[in-house]
């Protein structure tokens, strides 16, 4: 079970952003950018593009939904998206608030932000979530 499995299901904890059956968001614990989101499908699946058609498709439309609610929280100029999946083997979709190109660059040093600035950001992400 990937640790992302285990984040889905509630066995390790998360700054949860969203969710619904099949996707869940949570945010990233090390972040490029002040409201950096992950977004998965709960079904353990490495590599993205191994992802069936539809889950695939829905995947995105989830995480479209995220990067709404999540730019009427963090104010940036447009939520860029990226796919790497170099370090956790289970599929997932980067979401960033960005206000530059350098907001994408992910060998940069990461942010640090306090448990409790995480949980405040995830909440209000959470709430505009349900609220669309
Ligand atoms: P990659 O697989 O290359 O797309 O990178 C995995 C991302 O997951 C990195 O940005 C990590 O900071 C992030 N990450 C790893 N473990 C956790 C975790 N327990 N909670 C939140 N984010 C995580």
């Amino acid at each position: 079970m990937s640790i992302f499995s285990k984040i889905a299901a509630g066995e390790i904890p998360s700054y949860k952003c969203a969710e619904d059956e099949r996707f869940y968001a949570f945010l990233d614990i090390n972040p490029v950018a002040y409201g950096h989101t992950l977004v998965i499908p709960r079904e353990e699946t490495d590599y993205i593009f191994d992802l069936d058609d539809k889950t695939l498709a829905d995947l995105h439309v989830f995480a479209k939904k995220v990067a709404v609610a999540l730019k009427q929280v963090v104010p940036c100029t447009k939520v860029g998206v990226a796919v790497l999946g170099l370090e956790v083997p289970h599929a997932h979709i980067h979401l960033v608030p960005m206000q530059t190109e350098g907001d994408m660059d992910f060998r940069k040093a990461k942010l640090q932000f306090s448990a409790e600035e995480m949980q405040a950001l995830a909440d209000k992400v959470y709430a505009a979530f349900k609220a669309l």
